[in-house]
């Protein structure tokens, strides 16, 4: 796996010109996920699952580069919190639009979009960005972790991992449950504030419907609380499960989008 920002020009020459580069651009945002976990979680993730999935990848033959993360993103359901950071959706397709663009003069032109990050607004950015390189025949682009589509989400994050929770409502766990703040637990620790969390009373009542749907923002449905489910039942052996799980599934969706290089 190679960082491109941590990598000479000659060498980005040379993983074009082998014909095998496979570009993955983590999005997340700067999003409260209450008050235990950082801002940036949704971007810490999405690095954590490119870095996860990376190994799959190579084995089917890529060379995989990640680009630097787009640490910001459309972030309106949660923009009560302070410090929730939100662009407007053109500002981040446009970012994406024009990554993409500099990638493909430079002959890396397959380009993975991985998302961190449930907005309906800043996915439908990220679909529209992708249209735009395809029709402009820039890059192969795929949009992988949370999509539009449901089914891409859901064999993205959700498949194989039901049995690892912990929590007694599994079908509650979201934004800031037991799910990110394992992930949290395992890969970026430093950044738990451990102590808050026994204070952190289950929240299984909210409107689920308003939830997924975005009709009301997450202030009022959590009252306050900024996360959904139970954090209490999280924990780093929870984590690094999810994340080697979902690492493999990612691979295994870009694996059965593109195959294997040379091959498809
Ligand atoms: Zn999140």
């Amino acid at each position: 796996m190679h960082h491109l920002a941590q990598i000479p020009f000659p060498e980005v020459k040379r993983l074009a010109a082998g014909g095998r580069a496979l570009t993955i651009l983590p999005v997340g945002v700067v999003e409260e996920h209450g008050a235990h976990l950082p801002l940036g979680l949704d971007s810490f993730a999405a690095e954590v699952y490119a870095a996860s999935a990376a190994p799959d990848l190579e084995a089917g033959g890529y060379d995989v580069v990640v680009a630097p993360t787009i640490n910001y993103g459309v972030a309106r359901a949660a923009i009560d919190f302070p410090g929730t950071l939100s662009l407007e959706p053109e500002t981040l397709r446009s970012m994406v639009v024009e990554i993409g663009r500099s990638l493909a003069r430079h002959g890396l032109r397959r380009l993975v979009i991985l998302k961190g990050h449930r907005d309906l607004h800043h996915m439908k950015a990220l679909d529209d960005a992708r249209s735009i390189l395809v029709s402009e025949k820039a890059a192969q682009v795929l949009v992988v972790g949370f999509a539009h589509d449901a089914e891409m989400t859901a064999a993205c994050y959700r498949d194989g991992v039901k049995q690892f929770y912990q929590s007694p409502r599994p079908d509650r766990e979201g934004h800031g449950g037991e799910s990110e703040t394992s992930v949290a637990l395992h890969s970026f620790p430093q950044l738990v504030k451990r102590e808050v969390i026994p204070e952190l009373t289950p929240n299984f009542d909210y409107d689920v419907e308003a939830f997924r749907n975005e009709t009301k923002d997450y202030w009022s449905i959590s009252d306050g609380r900024g996360y959904f489910g139970w954090p209490q039942a999280a924990s780093a052996e929870t984590g690094a499960k999810l994340v080697a799980v979902r690492g493999a599934n990612i691979a295994r969706v870009i694996l059965k989008e593109w195959g294997s290089p040379g091959k498809s």
